[in-house]
Order: structure tokens, then C-alpha cells, then sequence
């Protein structure tokens, strides 16, 4: 089932979000309609509060297979930043660089409630440290340091697939 994607300013965006307990098939449930939806946007990556729920749960894929991430956690970032345009389905039409560091260790649960320790680095990186961002009512906009880098995209066409997280 295809979700809402909100957008700013909705107040959800900035509320802290909570850890995931139980995943029972609500959760799973919520997993699916979040991947189906992120698909569906086109986006590379999806938070929770993104489509109303402050629960500490994101979805990624970018380009090598959609997964999701329970209470994921950054344990490790280098620090060496890179720096990405990035975009926010929350944002539509607005794009901007941020820089973050180029590696990190993220700590989580999978599907099954498994831990899962993800080593990232290059846009997974972005990508990931961009959606638990989310899940603290962080959104790229209060990243992005130089504001001259922030412009409008006009046609969804300019618009390319990796900047929508
Ligand atoms: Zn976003």
C-alpha cells in the first residue's frame, strides 16, 4: 500500500523518534508499504517520520536491493567529509549540498530483529546518515552550510533519482 509522504514543515519532522520494541506485523507491515512507497516516489531511501510515524525505522535501496533498518545508530564516522547534492521527498523541488563524513559504521536490526552492522562509505554513507538524520527531527536543510548551494528545481526531470532520499 502506497503512504503519504509529508512535508515540511510538518511538525513530525522535528519530533525525536522511538525505538522499536517489538517488531510484530504491524512493523512488517509498515517495512513493506514503506519500500513499496519509496519505490514508488522515486527515492533511494526512506524514514518513517517521512510518512507520519516517529518510530526509528528507514528503508534504503539504492540500486542494489531495497532493505530496511531498525533502530539504526551511527557507532563509527571517519573524519574525512564528502559532499553530495542532496534532496528530500519531504522538500520537493529543492535541492542542496551537504557534507558528512565519507565513512561510517551503522548498528541496527534487520527484518527478523537480527543485528546487522552496516560498513558504508560514498553515497550509502550520504544516504544513510541523511535518514537517521530523520529519525532525530534532523532534516538536510539544517545541514547544508553554504545556503548558496541551495536552488530550486524547477521540472521533476532535473531532478536526479539519488537526490531524493
Ligand atoms: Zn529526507
Amino acid at each position: 500500500m502506497l503512504l503519504k509522504i509529508i512535508r515540511y514543515p510538518n511538525p513530525v519532522l522535528r519530533k525525536k523518534c522511538r525505538a522499536i520494541k517489538r517488531i510484530d506485523s504491524k512493523i512488517s507491515k509498515l517495512i513493506d508499504d514503506m519500500i513499496e512507497t519509496m519505490h514508488e516516489a522515486p527515492g533511494v531511501g526512506l524514514a518513517a517520520p517521512q510518512v507520519g510515524e516517529n518510530i526509528k525505522l528507514i528503508v534504503i535501496d539504492i540500486g542494489e536491493g531495497a532493505f530496511p533498518l531498525i533502530n539504526p545508530k551511527i557507532t563509527k564516522k571517519n573524519k574525512t567529509l564528502q559532499t553530495y547534492e542532496e534532496g528530500c521527498l519531504c522538500f520537493p523541488g529543492i535541492v542542496g549540498e551537504v557534507s558528512r563524513p565519507s565513512e561510517i559504521v551503522v548498528e541496527g536490526q534487520d527484518k527478523q530483529g537480527k543485528k546487522t552492522i552496516i560498513e558504508a562509505q560514498g553515497f550509502l554513507s550520504t544516504v544513510l546518515q541523511h535518514e537517521i538524520d530523520h529519525l532525530e527531527g534532523i532534516v538536510f536543510i539544517d545541514r547544508v552550510k553554504d545556503k548558496t548551494t541551495l536552488r530550486e528545481v524547477q521540472k521533476k526531470e532535473e531532478v536526479e533519482k539519488k537526490e531524493l532520499i
